[in-house]
């Protein structure tokens, strides 16, 4: 009898074999490890819904889902402040704290909200925090010593303020002026916030170092700057390869900065036509100025095709101000550069930008720490080409993670004019998101529209706004900031948050609350029924493929679709309702079990409070929060338990 009672119908089995086999298929393209990382907060303030709704949320959405796919000891998930450079030390200022205390300050706060919002991070550390700071600045080092081993450093002067009295040259925020263009007070060293207009420091009239209030001199002073031409190839070879995974607004964006283009005056077009068959394969276009711009597939064919044309007298320029930035600062406050190199280099720093691309390496070796493992083992993730590392950020920031990232990573390597082979840093996959409006506006602490995370989910009686964490992160997840600007609108907001405490709640609630009053608690011996096979043997490769892309609002929309089949095998079956067919009603309180659990596991990056309790409910193991559990049935006679509060209600 027991024998009998644990074994599946056939058809249930079929079904399953059914789903292992397109599961089969697909793990070709399953990192072996993972390291899954989102912007890091400046250590300047709170997190807030921007924050949330563009890194940390969809990538702790990403992380759960990998680790639901391979397993939660192949999966890191890091992120820290970033602590240094004049950001944190000009607010530290403003309230009359030290740099340090200021920033544990906002990090304790920052990790708590984390913590709130269920962002389960391995390690939530930063740049300049005592347990990572000396593995942090070894790695930034060498970095540093292997990108100037390669050629990658160009060494430039410029004029930068220098602050007499205080002896230090000023960050650019640090002095302010009056403007040469509007004649406005409170101007920038560059640019003027009154009148928008950019113009050259020695132009700033009066101006004043905000640390002394003494008038600064501009002074020469030497930088490194990155050269990312020289990677332009590789870069170009790596973006191609990556059409068929990475977003398509991302990909041209950044190819469309990086493809090598130059450009010459308008007045030699017809010469150009003439011997335009020559030269090596391009893309010619019309740019502005009156300039024509001509794009290679490579650098060599640009600079074939530049000396031919320089020989007819073009006036050839090249489009790279993009490449060349530079990397080091005179700031204190950060990683100092390695002096063996240069000597003519002791006291600069390393900018803050590159230093926090770094910063994820050295988070991962603390977190493997933290877990007892050997923090070396960060290589298997870093340097392994079979793993995978997986970067979320704002879409303003996509020069940096890809183009400034790339030319390092490749810049550190023993031949960097080619893809990175085992042993060497591999390339990251990027997911950028856009803006996240408020009610309709860009966020703004002046409009009374910036929203901390805090704020929105502490409990109205203390002037918060109410929400549970897992309604924002769901709410967050449907809105399409992978395509474009997208609104958080409080209506908008009620009204998904009505559907999941209606339909959705009904489709976890129907089958527990029948369960227990016509059977007795226990799962019924069944089969399969109505809609529930075929769909879910569509919705599971969908789920994968769509996840391993973050299309988080169309699986979701699937998802719910799939929850409603609950809905419609109660209409249509009654398993509630005594007067009906015995063996039709089992058979569809078993299916409805069995799409519960697979809406169980699919949700849970998504809403892992209310899954969580959803898996109490069923008397599920934790084990059973794993991709390889989709369409496994709960055993006929399992007895479940109570009831829950799932999603919460809506109150009018
Ligand atoms: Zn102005």
């Amino acid at each position: 009898m027991v024998a009998q009672t644990q074994a599946h119908p056939p058809h249930v089995t079929e079904v399953k074999e059914k789903i292992d086999f397109i599961l089969d298929k697909m793990k070709d393209s399953f990192p072996e490890k993972a390291v899954v990382t989102a912007g890091m907060p400046y250590a300047n303030g709170p997190v807030h819904i921007g924050h949330l709704a563009g890194t940390h949320v969809p990538a702790d959405i990403y992380s759960s889902f990998l680790k639901l796919l391979i397993g939660n000891e192949n999966v890191l998930f890091v992120c820290g402040t970033d602590d240094h450079g004049s950001t944190s030390e000009v607010a530290a200022k403003k309230v009359g704290k030290s740099t340090r205390e200021f920033i544990d300050e906002i990090h304790s706060r920052q990790a708590q909200t984390m913590k709130s919002y269920g962002i389960d991070l391995d390690v939530y550390t930063g740049t300049s925090r005592e347990e990572n700071y000396e593995t942090h600045k070894e790695i930034c080092q060498d970095f540093l010593r292997d990108l100037y081993k390669n050629e990658r450093l160009d060494k430039r002067t410029s004029l930068q303020w220098f602050d007499e009295k205080a002896s230090m040259f000023l960050p650019d925020r640090y002095v302010t002026g009056t403007c040469p263009k509007c004649e406005a007070p409170g101007a920038y060293s560059e640019e003027c916030d009154s009148c928008g207009a950019n113009y050259e420091a020695k132009e700033l009239k009066e101006p004043i170092s905000s640390v002394t209030q003494t008038t600064p001199e501009l002074k020469e002073t030497d930088h490194w700057y990155l050269n990312m031409w020289k990677a332009t190839d590789q870069l170009c070879e790596w973006l191609e390869g990556n059409q068929k995974t990475w977003r398509k607004n991302l990909l041209t964006e950044v190819l469309g900065t990086v493809r090598t283009t130059f450009i010459f005056s308008n007045t030699h077009e017809d010469s150009y036509k003439e011997i335009k068959e020559d030269l090596p394969e391009h893309k010619s276009r019309y740019a502005p100025g009156k300039k024509v711009a001509l794009t290679f597939k490579c650098l060599n064919d640009l600079e074939k095709a530049s000396q031919e044309l320089k020989a007819r007298g073009f006036d050839i320029e090249l489009l790279d101000a993009w490449a060349h930035r530079s990397i080091t600062r005179d700031v204190s406050w950060a990683i100092p550069v390695p002096e063996e190199i240069d000597e003519t280099m002791k006291g600069k720093t390393l900018y803050v930008w590159p230093e926090s691309l770094i910063a994820p390496i050295s988070f991962s070796k603390l977190a493997l720490k933290n877990k007892g493992k050997d923090p070396q083992d960060s290589d298997l993730y870093w340097k392994n080409p079979k793993a995978g590392r997986y970067q979320f950020l704002g879409q303003d920031n996509i020069f940096f993670y890809v183009l400034m990232q790339g030319s390092m990573w490749l810049g550190t390597q023993k031949d960097p004019k080619r893809l990175p082979v085992a042993g060497e840093y591999q390339m990251t996959d990027i997911f950028s998101n856009y803006h996240l409006q408020i009610n309709g506006a860009k966020m703004s602490k002046s409009k009374g529209n910036f929203f901390t995370g805090d704020q929105l989910i502490a409990p109205k009686e203390d002037g918060g706004m109410g929400y549970h964490p897992d309604q924002i992160r769901y709410f967050l997840s449907i809105l399409s900031l992978t395509e474009k600007n997208s609104n958080f609108d409080e209506e908008i907001l009620k009204e998904r948050n009505k559907f999941l405490a209606g339909p959705l709640n009904a489709a976890f609630e129907k089958p527990i609350s029948a369960c227990h009053s016509k059977f007795k608690g226990q799962i019924p011996e069944g089969d399969l029924i109505g809609k529930t096979a075929k769909e879910t043997q569509k919705i599971i490769p969908n789920y994968i493929k769509m996840m391993k892309k973050g299309d988080y609002a169309k699986i979701l929309f699937a998802i719910e679709n799939y929850a409603r089949v609950i809905n419609g095998l109660f209409s249509v079956y009654k398993p509630h309702d005594d007067r009906g067919d015995d063996k039709e009603r089992a058979d569809a309180l078993y299916s409805c079990f069995y799409i519960l659990k697979n809406v169980m596991i699919m949700l849970s990056p998504f809403a892992p409070v209310t899954m969580e309790k959803l898996r109490i409910s069923l008397n599920l193991p934790e084990e059973s929060l794993s991709l390889k559990e989709l369409g496994v049935p709960l055993m006929p006679g399992h007895t479940i338990h109570e009831q829950s509060d799932y999603f919460p209600a809506v109150s009018e």
